[in-house]
């Protein structure tokens, strides 16, 4: 059995199979870019990032794109509070969020398109959903009939009835339905593009679909957001692309659950966000990566500073191991590229039950221990093949202990170290101990 995951769009776990042979095509919704990113938002781009290694490991060819949505309200809202134009808001939090993707070790989407890069082909997708019957124009304003899709609320598993009575009485006369949702929004303020409906704006959910379509027309297998963009966001992706395509927008639906702070929402008007900006530094990133890829990635995440402490332990201890073992192994001169087959294929059986997270970390401590062990009793093929497994497993994870081989100027003070410890000459063995100790190799 390969990998088993979780569809959100069927609720049920499905073997994964590809639309094209060896070919994933993956789409997962990206950052507005109004604002820095804080370690919630890391977690969708820590576990899809996972996720591409990973199919890429299991011999994948997988194109990974994300989005970057440039236009919105709340760049515009901005643009105008600081007296920028939107480009400038746009690029400036565009910048600072890859900064922050790779401040979290993960490398950057294949494809990266941009909103206001697809307006033409947005204005052309919306005139004909109207010339379909699926939207309507009123007064400039363009909305999608939801009436007109059946199984409307089959991601998020509601029916009509139920999503309209529970849908807040709009204050928006101008829709038909209060279900009915923004295909393009009449603007008199900020950036807008001239169209057959009046100048205006594309809605976010418009916006996505429309690029899933042109990169990927209909072979898209992965969908993937955060959990609370099921609703409206993706049903509304879905409903567009049935009206006009008359199939499903992507195969598999992977959403990620939130991360809060201690059980509340971490949020702007809480006041209790931590940016990924703000981390110290490259650890940091490595310690948050770690706590996110080794939590169950449906289920929310309570963060502490107990929590993130106990990453703390478990990321120093990963890395005290590899350093030993790496420096020694170097030194001895038996480092090897063999990996312990039963440990890799132990890493696929967790990985491929919809990434069993918990049950790899239990491997990968076992495999530290082992590391260890080995390693005080000088059994240096061993420890070199534990060590080989354990470097595989966390590079498909993405996380970096930061441990570089010895330069030959670090080796050849480690090598007189260790002749002046076994002839005992403690003088000398102190002044390269001290060189070791301040290149951060002891
Ligand atoms: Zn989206």
């Amino acid at each position: 059995m390969g990998l088993v995951i979780y569809n959100s769009l069927t609720n049920k776990m499905e073997e994964f199979v590809p639309q094209n042979g060896n070919k994933v095509n993956m789409y997962v919704c990206g950052p507005t870019v109004y604002n820095y990113i804080h370690i919630g938002n890391a977690r969708p781009v820590i576990f899809y990032d996972m996720m591409r290694r990973y199919l890429k490991f299991l011999g994948y060819d997988v194109t990974y794109a994300s989005n970057i949505t440039d236009v919105d309200d709340k760049i515009i809202k901005k643009a105008l509070e600081q007296n920028k134009t939107e480009k400038e808001i746009a690029t400036f939090y565009e910048n600072a969020y890859f900064d922050s993707v790779k401040e979290v070790g993960s490398t950057k989407p294949d494809l990266i398109p941009h909103a206001t890069d697809y307006i033409g082909e947005m204005i052309t997708f919306i005139q004909e959903l109207i010339e379909k019957g699926y939207a309507y124009n009123v007064d400039g304003d363009v909305f999608f009939r939801v009436s007109k899709i059946s199984d409307y609320g089959c991601l998020s598993n509601q029916v009509t009835e139920d999503l309209e009575s529970g849908a807040r009485i709009s204050v928006d006369s101008k829709k038909e339905s209060p279900l009915d949702f923004a295909l393009w929004k009449k603007t008199d303020e900020g950036i807008k593009w001239d169209s057959p409906f009046g100048e205006g704006r594309p809605g976010w959910h418009t916006e996505c679909v429309v690029m899933n379509h042109k990169l990927f027309g209909t072979g898209l297998d992965i969908h993937g957001g955060g959990m609370d963009l099921k609703f409206p966001h993706h049903e509304n992706e879905i409903a567009q692309f049935e009206a006009l395509y008359k199939t499903h927008l992507a195969k598999y639906w992977i959403h990620v659950g939130r991360l809060d702070l201690a059980g509340e929402k971490m949020s702007k008007s809480l006041g209790n966000v931590i940016y990924v900006k703000d981390l110290e530094n490259k650890r940091d990133g490595m310690i948050l990566r770690s706590l996110i890829l080794f939590s169950p990635y449906r289920s929310i995440i309570s963060y502490s500073e107990d929590l993130k402490n106990q990453y703390v332990k478990e990321y120093d201890k990963w890395q005290r191991a590899y350093k030993q073992a790496l420096y020694t192994l170097q030194y001895e001169n038996k480092l090897t590229d063999k990996v312990n087959d039963s440990d890799i294929e132990k890493f696929k059986e967790y990985m491929n039950q919809d990434f069993n997270v918990q049950n790899v970390l239990t491997l990968v401590n076992d495999i530290v221990k082992e590391i260890n062990t080995n390693l005080r009793s000088k059994n240096y093929l061993e420890t070199a093949i534990k060590l080989n497994t354990f470097k595989t497993i966390f590079d498909v994870l993405g996380i970096n202990l930061f441990v570089e081989k010895m330069n030959d100027e670090a080796l050849d003070a480690y090598t007189k170290w260790m002749e002046a410890r076994n002839n005992k000459d403690f003088e000398t063995a102190d002044i390269y101990r001290n060189k070791l100790i301040e290149w951060k190799i002891l």
